[in-house]
């Protein structure tokens, strides 16, 4: 009998970890540590982990334990080095020799290249939603599970969308991020357009324009959008960008056949699409001159945003939310309307407009039950990686319209298959 063990990632979005155990083999699926609290699960030392993708509520936790393998794609081992270091620099959480440890213990794979390790074998698909993400696909014991960590099925600007031509599956293993049929979300047309309306709107008014990002995934897409739109003549600005961003699209660019076709084209022709990065030159940033700032962290619970935020006591300027701001980050607070901050010693009066254009690397609602429509039919799904009322009502979903047995596991749930 194989049995699923969840460690995290149940009804929250965070600290994903699934413990595998087969007969003779046991594995765990991602390892990550919770944004809010900095949690993480508990498991013990010397176990082997295969990592979905960079993400901190993925691979987080990874630092804290010793691995006797950590096995995931080329340029995830890359970026988890970035969502590490930017850990260790905020937090202190962990020291630089478990970085080191951790790096030494990575095996890195190609999309579909087949890794047996005895009685479990797997291979990783591409899940569309970061550079590098991939969905885990193993046997075990006569067992094929597919976990699919964060997919998106959808267009991108950076990454090619989510694999959905997969062998047999007898349990596939589901995020639900925007699991309930409430999370509709607009068209990245639509988001793209908005975008750029608002960034001119105040560019053209004389002013600035502070977008807070995530460092990998959210920062490379704003910065291909924009970059897009000023090649093209339909924007006029120039663009600072602070933070590990910077490392982060510098592996973006070294990993060109990793990216969508058309980024590769462009990259090939010569052109950098993430524009030209450098680290923001303060005196110009805060000089009269107009401009847009990309900077860290996206929910602006640390890294060199927060320097800029007190542009904002001018009405001139606007700040831009990007992505989901969890509950209890100042990017929160912003998003429902405080209009007085405390980021350092003195106090800013915010006057500039605050608004959220939510650039999602996940597929949506509809874009979920597509994937699931798209990939061979599973015995059974188990629904993680989502708030309680999104799991809750994506296994409903899958359960009525999709007629597949659905499962909402909590932290320390067992299921054996
Ligand atoms: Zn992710
Ligand atoms: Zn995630």
């Amino acid at each position: 009998m194989v049995l699923l063990k969840f460690h995290g990632g149940c009804q929250e979005v965070g600290k994903s970890c699934v413990e595998v155990i087969g007969k003779e083999k046991r594995i765990l699926l991602d390892c990550g540590a919770s944004p809010n609290s900095g949690e993480i699960p508990n498991i013990e030392n010397n176990l082997e982990v295969i990592v979905s993708h960079a993400h901190y509520d993925h691979c987080g936790a990874i630092p804290f334990y010793k691995f006797k393998k950590i096995y995931c794609t080329h340029p995830t081992a890359d970026l988890m080095y970035i969502t590490w270091k930017e850990t260790l620099n905020i937090s202190k959480a962990y020291k630089e020799e478990d970085i080191y440890r951790s790096l030494k213990s990575v095996e890195t794979l190609n999309y579909y290249e087949e890794k047996d390790l005895g009685s479990l074998k797997f291979k990783l698909y591409n899940a569309g939603h970061i550079l590098g993400s991939s969905s885990i696909y193993l046997e075990i014991d006569g067992k094929k599970i597919l976990y699919t960590g964060d997919i998106n099925e959808g267009p991108s600007r950076t990454v090619r969308s989510a694999d959905t031509d997969i062998d047999e599956i007898d349990v596939l293993i589901i995020e639900s991020t925007y699991g309930s049929p409430l999370d509709i979300k607009p068209s990245r047309k639509v988001l793209e357009k908005q975008l750029i309306e608002e960034v001119s709107e105040t560019i053209e008014g004389g002013g600035k324009v502070i977008i807070p990002v995530f460092s990998v995934g959210r920062a490379q897409e704003i910065l291909v959008v924009l970059n897009n739109y000023i090649r093209s003549g339909q924007l006029d600005a120039k663009i600072y960008t602070d933070g590990s961003l910077i490392h982060a699209t510098g592996i973006y660019l070294s990993y060109k056949d990793w990216l969508n076709p058309k980024l590769k084209n462009t990259i090939e022709s010569g052109i950098n699409p993430f524009g030209d990065i450098k680290k923001a030159d303060e005196k110009k940033v805060f000089s009269n001159e107009p401009c847009i700032i990309v900077s860290t962290s996206g929910m602006l619970q640390g890294g060199p945003v927060l320097k800029y935020l007190k542009l904002l006591k001018d009405e001139k300027n606007k700040l831009i939310l990007t992505g989901h701001q969890a509950e209890g980050t100042l990017g929160k607070a912003l998003e429902e309307g405080i209009r007085e901050i405390k980021p350092f010693k003195n106090t800013i009066k915010i006057r500039g407009k605050v608004i959220k254009l939510e650039f999602s690397a996940h597929s949506d609602y509809n874009s979920l039950v597509r994937y699931i429509k798209k990939i061979p039919k599973p015995e059974k799904a188990i629904v993680m990686h989502g708030e309680r009322y999104q799991s809750l009502s994506f296994a409903m979903t899958i359960w009525k319209t999709l007629k597949i047995p659905a499962y909402v596991p909590v932290e320390g749930t067992v299921i054996p298959l």
